[in-house]
């Protein structure tokens, strides 16, 4: 049994363009590593920044995942379940990832009241109203209103 605690840079992006673990970004590793009779059992916590942007208002955000890992690393890998131990080998980066991926917030909010953006005119509107119709014609729609002007 052995603790592995390091950082390793990410070495590709994890997630989405909406929210993601940047390439680079420094990925924690608090590991423990023992041997069990299946193979190899890895426990412990990863954690990474993450950075993304309001799925409203699409300003930026940033946060950092900490996730809790219990994997087995076996010489037959069950697909899904566990991890392929090949000739006393434990590859850490798709524990890491699949990890992280699933702790990500699917769809970050700068805060759970966020008004977004007017869609007609852009306006941040957490900002204050910025004068639009609550419902604006859809401007595809102009080009009707003429041919019924000139009936
Ligand atoms: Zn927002
Ligand atoms: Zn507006």
């Amino acid at each position: 049994m052995f603790e592995l605690h390091k950082a390793v840079a990410n070495p590709a992006h994890i997630g989405l363009d909406l929210v993601g673990i940047a390439a680079g970004a420094p990925l924690d590793l608090d590991l423990r590593v023992e041997s069990v009779s299946e193979g190899v059992l890895v426990s412990g916590t990863v954690s990474a920044p993450w950075h993304g942007e309001c799925r409203r208002c699409l300003a930026p955000l940033s946060g950092a995942s900490s996730v809790e890992v219990r994997e087995l690393y076996e010489p037959h890998a069950r697909e899904g379940e566990t991890y392929p131990l090949r000739h006393e080998h434990v590859d850490l980066e798709p524990l890491a990832r699949e990890a992280l991926l699933l702790e990500l917030p699917l769809a970050p909010l700068c805060r759970a009241d966020c008004l977004g953006i007017c869609p007609t005119c852009g306006a941040d509107l957490n900002e204050g109203p910025c004068g639009c119709a609550p419902a604006a014609r859809d401007p595809r729609w102009a080009a009707l209103d003429d041919l019924r002007l000139g009936e």
